[in-house]
Parts: structure tokens; sequence; C-alpha cells
């Protein structure tokens, strides 16, 4: 069965294998020194001089982290929104208190980084913008460049959700200035999930300073000051550690250029396989993402029912739609550990499987 799902992805077998070694002291000098390790790796990744803290959490986790070391309750906040991981970026904020105006794009499009000047300009009181940099329910890309360049503009944190672009697509975190950036190890890391990062900027640490939401173990400060003595906090997931060790040495030696240059590619190969099929891309094909491809259901055919018959008579395990977009979309994630022979599988399979579902394919 090979996945093939925007999150969690497949991981090398060296990775894997990491992960079965023995337990350490978290409280020791072998862990302390992966962290180190995976902590410089990590920064220059994210493309950070400023702090990158390591959380045991899933990549939702760090966007609660993001909210409440950031922000006090009756703050106000623009969130810009383009499908379901902007809606629960937003909703996170509200559910710790946050009075959130909520800036919504047609799912399928990219976030106009202009329609936020008008929000931000008629309310001074606004402290913070939510942006999702790669939304994965809709396989758009934000250009984050640009949003960054606007709430900076009006002097606003910005706190971004990279969940499925960080190590994959470029995201400069300290020239365009995104104040508090999160992602998660399942997605483009080649690594199981149970581990994010978070990558906090001086503007960051001001807020987090000010913020008053409550918060116990998501605690930056902790988090910074156990990282000075080489450690976490808490007990974290060691074998995720290790197995973090490995991925990122793989993603030294392939080196942040050519890391985006595959997945650019892929995610080109990715949507030329599908129109070649017939089919139609749901995302502005402008602002594709090159980390997730969504396809609109031919007509007639559930994407529900498309998924099942790739799984189980083809062996590809395909993403469907969330939210409104059940049925009528089906994803195929091509982040992290893939390969452009990856792709041409799932073209493939996709070749034989879609005439089943009553679906004429192109002549030729
Ligand atoms: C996967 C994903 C999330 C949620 O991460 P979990 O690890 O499932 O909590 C949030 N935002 C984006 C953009 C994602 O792709």
């Amino acid at each position: 069965m090979s996945l093939r799902i925007p999150g969690p992805t497949p991981c090398p077998e060296n990775v894997l294998q990491a992960m079965s070694k023995q337990m350490i002291n978290h409280r020791g000098k072998e862990f302390g020194t992966l962290i180190q390790q995976v902590t410089s790796r990590l920064k220059e990744l994210f493309q950070t001089k400023g702090d990158v803290l390591i959380l045991t959490s899933s990549g939702t986790g760090s966007m609660e982290a993001a909210i409440v070391n950031s922000l006090s309750p009756g703050d106000k906040v623009l969130s810009l929104s383009n499908g379901v991981f902007g809606d629960r970026f937003a909703t996170i904020a509200e559910r710790f208190g946050a009075e959130v105006t909520r800036l919504t794009f047609e799912w399928g499009r990219a976030i106009d980084p202009d329609a936020a000047k008008p929000a931000l300009e008629s309310d001074p009181k606004i402290k913070a913008v939510l942006v999702t940099h790669n939304e994965t329910s809709t396989g758009v890309t934000n250009d984050l460049a640009a949003v960054a360049n606007v709430a900076k503009q009006y002097d606003k944190l910005l706190l971004v959700d990279a969940i499925s672009s960080l190590g994959c697509i470029d995201l400069q975190v300290d020239a365009w200035g995104c104040d508090v950036v999160v992602t998660g190890s399942q997605k483009g890391w080649m690594v199981p999930p149970g581990l994010a990062f978070v990558s906090v900027s001086q503007r960051g640490w001001q807020a987090h300073a000010e913020a008053k939401m409550p918060r116990f173990y998501w605690d930056f400060s902790k988090a910074k000051d156990f990282l000075g003595k080489s450690q976490t906090p808490w007990t974290p997931a060691v074998s995720v550690f290790y197995a973090l060790g490995i991925a990122l040495e793989m993603m030294a030696e392939e080196g942040l250029p050519n890391i985006f240059a595959r997945h650019a590619h892929l995610g080109q190969r990715t949507r030329e396989g599908v129109k070649a099929l017939g089919l139609s891309l749901f995302a502005d094909e402008k602002h594709a993402s090159n980390t997730v491809t969504a396809i609109s259901s031919p007509s007639g055919v559930d994407s529900k029912r498309l998924v099942d018959t790739v799984r189980e008579e083809h062996g590809i395990v395909l993403a469907g739609g969330q939210g409104n977009l059940a049925g009528k979309i089906f994803r195929i994630g091509h982040l992290g550990f893939v390969t452009e022979a990856d792709i041409d599988g799932v073209i493939a399979q996709l070749r034989l499987a879609l005439p089943k579902l009553g679906y004429k394919l192109p002549a030729g």
C-alpha cells in the first residue's frame, strides 16, 4: 500500500530504523547533543537566526501554542482564510478569547493580500494577523511574502501555519518577517507524527511577554529555558527525535534549493498528469500547491468512491475532500519522501481506476 496523502507521509527506511533504538534519558547528555543538533538544522530550514522550539505535539497543538503564547483574551485578530485549516486557526484564537475578524476567500483561490488592508486600516486595534501558508484542504499556496509585507506595513504580529509547506516550499522566516511559524513532523519532514517545530522572532517574544492567554504545556518561555539546558520541559517523543535526526541529515545533504526544486517539479508533474487524464484541478493553477494537489471529481463520480477504489483495488491511499468538499474533490500528497516514479505510479493507477467508476478517459 503506498501512502499519497498530505500527511502522515511515508518515511525513508533509515528514519524508521532509527525509531527502533532503545530509550535514553531525556535529561542526559546524549539527548542534549541530539536536540542541539536538530535545532540548529531546523533553523537553517526555517531560514531564521531566531529561536526554533520543538514541541511534542501534532500540528494543531503548535497552532494553539502560537495563539496562546502571543495573545491575550480580548485581543483583536485578523484571520485570513481560504480553507479548513485557515478556519481552524481562527477558531482556536476565538476559543481562547480573541476577538477575531474573519476575512474569508473562496476555497480553491488564493488569499488576496491587498484585501487585508481595509480591515487593518479600519481597526487600528488589531494586534495580529493569522494566515495559512499552504492550505492543504484546497491545494493552494498563499503568497506569504506579500501577506507578510502587508502585516509589516501596518505593524502587526504575523502568525503563520506552515504545517504543510515548511521544508518543501520556500518560506523565508527572517527575510519576510514572520513572527511565529509552525509546522508538524509528519508533513514534509519525512518523519512520523509526534513533533511540531515553531519559530519565534524578536517581535514574537515581545508579544509573548505580554500575552495572557492561559497556557502551561505550551509555554514558549519554558521551552526556551529548557533548550538552554539542552532539554525540553516535558518528556519529549524521544523516538521521533531519533527519526528527526536522520531525516534532517538527509535534508541537509539534499540542500534547500534542491528540496524546493524537487517539490516544484513533483507538483508540476502531478498537475500535468491529472490534466492529461482529462481531470480539472480544484485550485487556481497560478497558486497551485507544490506539496498537495486537489482535483475536482469528474461529474457523476463521487470522490469518496474513487478514493476507496484506488485504495482497495490499486494499493494507493489518496485523500478525499474535507468539510464542504467531501465527495467533491480528492487530493494527492507529494511532500517529503517522494520521487517522480511515485507520482507516475499514482497517475497510472488513476488511469486504470477512473473508467471503473464510469469515467471516460480522453482519446489518446
Ligand atoms: C495537517 C495540517 C494541520 C493539522 O495538523 P495535525 O498534525 O493533524 O494536527 C494544520 N494545518 C495545515 C495546513 C495542515 O496541513
